[in-house]
């Protein structure tokens, strides 16, 4: 899977244990620069894919969502994993005073929650992870796309 020219995918999981395997094999694969958002409702499965995510970095501390620090460094794995979680940013200004800029354009990989609160600032090429439910095809059902933005 190349990074420029890796088309849209769609995956259906059942178990939250498929959407972190998920998240781990994109962990697994992923490379120093890359940039992942992560859209999706309270409760759709964010935090699993991230720690799936982690997971296939090589991480092995706890991830949980860094709801009231915006972001969380983790060092451990194979490369930088810088997590996200804009959730409760008032101002753009907040990602300049944490150096976000490292961060993006530096030697890890980031991941960030709710990413759709910051849009203007996210580089010019990056991952789009969307989770959605959906009622009718059961309460553990899930559609992740992934796509090249
Ligand atoms: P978010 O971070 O998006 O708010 P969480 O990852 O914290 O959501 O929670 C997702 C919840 O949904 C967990 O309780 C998880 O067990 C449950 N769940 C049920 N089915 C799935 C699935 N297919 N994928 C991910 N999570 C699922
Ligand atoms: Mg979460």
């Amino acid at each position: 899977m190349g990074v420029d020219c890796m088309e849209t995918i769609v995956m259906e999981t059942n178990a939250p244990e498929e959407t972190f395997a998920l998240g781990r094999k994109l962990g697994q694969e992923s490379a120093p620069g890359q940039v992942y958002t992560l859209i999706g409702d309270l409760g759709v499965g964010k935090t699993v894919f991230t720690q799936g995510f982690a997971s296939g970095l090589g991480v092995t501390g706890p991830v949980n969502s860094p709801t009231f620090t915006i972001l969380q460094i983790y060092e451990d794995g194979r490369i930088p994993f810088y997590h996200f979680d804009v959730y409760r940013i008032a101002d753009v200004e907040e990602m300049d005073e944490i150096g976000y800029e490292d961060c993006f354009y530096g030697d890890g990989v980031c991941l960030i929650e709710w990413a759709d609160l910051i849009e203007e600032i996210l580089p010019e090429k990056y991952r789009k992870v969307t989770i959605e439910k959906d009622l009718e095809k059961g309460f553990d059902y899930r559609r992740i796309t992934i796509e090249s933005v």
